[in-house]
């Protein structure tokens, strides 16, 4: 096949993804609206996706743009001269080895724990389940959703590692009360998980939660959000070297090279490095300043919009550039039936299922791309919410119900999850389903662990080998 074709067949491959670009895609990518951005982005990474950030000595221009990116983020972030940090490929990997360095600081500790607000991002568990570490969720305020410092203070024991606060946080975009956190902490590592924020709070001088804030010793920050970066990177800082010093890693013991890794990969591509060195250059400060205030400017008209709608509110009071909505007690309409109706207006909207005091809920993540069409994105609001008043409250099957009531995540078969698919009738080859209000009435009735275990059948579906 000629490169020409390959190339064809990619484009008409992407056609067929959410769009990246233009503001209808409220979740998942982060669009500034410059393409001059996304070009030198994209030509940056070019240069250097072939250098191997494994070695710093035989590509020193991946040290130099390293180290480059990391003073960038620490002066953001309220660092000092003895502000250190690695680039990593992404947030959760930047979380990750936050516990990682926090778990491996402590070897006096038998059984390390986290202490972590119950809005915390989904990353820390994942690090607690590959590190072996225990996590300790403590319930948030039920109508701010954010951190109690109190009940935080309250949860740290002798086996606490890592205290984890969120800058804001992903799911209802609140700021926790990070200087409040800090100052009831006695000496324990507390990370600030700014993975969305920290490239628009300090933008938009909201604050303070980085290292200005006495007691905080780790922040993350991805590019690859509210830097407008191609997506692969993420930085991590530590308020010294001697805290980053757990987080590395060596390995002399078998006859290659001696392996020496600052993050969970070895061989590092160069590519979003560089890509990201070159965007955050290129913009610059007061580039980002005009970036965040847009972003801002068209979440507080959204937010508005939203909140004049009849039967939708915000969920607590998102200071930043995300959003979530639920639907008013009484409304008699669906809102996982909002997001379908969206969906056929052109525009993604995230479901977001009941957790604790946080009810089902659709998120927005609003960029610089959404300024300028914010009446538009209401007009269809609007308009899917009298659809989904229409169409009614979705009924799950209750024979369907009952079948997964009686299902135990612990020993779910293949066959079971067939037996689902087919009564639920998602069998067959009829492709992703793009109305999805009723799987997601189903997927709700399921309490967290079986859901966990429902879409994890169906990953394992979609990725069989073509
Ligand atoms: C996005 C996000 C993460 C995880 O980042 P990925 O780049 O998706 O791995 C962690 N924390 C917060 C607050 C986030 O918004």
């Amino acid at each position: 096949m000629t490169a020409e074709d390959v190339l064809k067949e990619l484009r008409e491959l992407r056609a067929g993804d959410l769009p990246t670009h233009g503001g209808r895609t409220l979740a998942y990518v982060y669009d500034s609206g410059l393409s001059e951005v996304d070009e030198l982005g994209a030509a940056a990474h070019a240069l250097a996706s072939s250098a191997n950030g494994l070695d710093p000595t035989a590509f020193p221009s991946l040290l130099r743009m390293e180290n480059d990116l990391v003073g960038t983020a620490a002066r953001l972030l309220g660092g000092t001269a003895d502000t250190v940090g690695s680039v990593t490929s992404g947030g959760t990997e930047s979380c990750m080895l936050a516990v990682l360095a926090a778990r491996d600081a402590r070897p006096d500790v038998s059984s390390p724990s986290i202490v972590l607000p119950t809005t915390a991002h989904a990353a820390f568990h994942k690090a607690a389940h590959f590190f072996g570490v225990r996590v300790v969720s403590v319930p948030v305020d039920p109508v701010s959703f954010r951190a109690v410092p109190e009940a935080m203070a309250a949860a740290v024991d002798d086996s606490t590692v890592l205290v984890v606060a969120s800058a804001p946080s992903y799911a209802h975009g609140v700021l926790d009360p990070i200087p409040e956190i800090a100052a009831s902490l006695d000496g324990v590592r507390f990370h600030v998980d700014a993975c969305i924020g920290g490239w628009v709070l300090p933008y938009l001088g909201l604050g303070p939660f980085g290292f200005d804030v006495p007691g905080v010793t780790s922040v993350s920050v991805d590019l690859h959000k509210y830097a407008y970066c191609p997506k692969g990177v993420s930085v991590l800082l530590h308020a010294d070297a001697g805290l980053r010093r757990s987080q590395y890693f060596a390995s002399a013991d078998w006859p290659g090279y001696t392996m020496l890794n600052t993050t969970l990969q070895s061989t590092r591509s160069g590519g979003p490095l560089a890509a990201a060195w070159a965007v955050v250059r290129h913009v610059g400060e007061e580039g980002y300043r005009e970036l965040a205030s847009a972003a801002r400017e068209a979440a507080v008209e959204i937010r508005a919009g939203i909140e004049a709608l009849d039967g939708l509110r915000i969920l607590g009071d998102p200071v930043s550039t995300l959003l979530a909505f639920t639907v008013a007690d009484g409304a008699g309409f669906d809102l996982f039936t909002v997001a379908d109706e969206m969906r056929e207006r052109g525009w993604y909207v995230q479901p977001q299922f009941a957790h604790e005091s946080s009810p089902a809920n659709l998120h927005l993540t609003v960029t610089a791309a959404n300024r300028g069409s914010e009446k538009e994105f209401l007009a269809d609001l609007g308009a899917s919410a009298v659809a989904a008043r229409e169409a009614g409250p979705v009924v799950v099957d209750p024979q369907v119900a009952e079948f997964v009531a009686a299902l135990d995540p612990a020993t779910l078969t293949p066959e079971q999850f067939a037996g689902l698919l087919a009564a639920a009738a998602l069998g067959g080859d009829a492709g992703l389903p793009t109305r999805m209000a009723e799987i997601n009435a189903l997927l709700a009735t399921a309490p967290g662990p079986l859901r966990e275990r429902l879409l994890l059948e169906f990953l394992g579906a979609l990725y069989t080998a073509s």
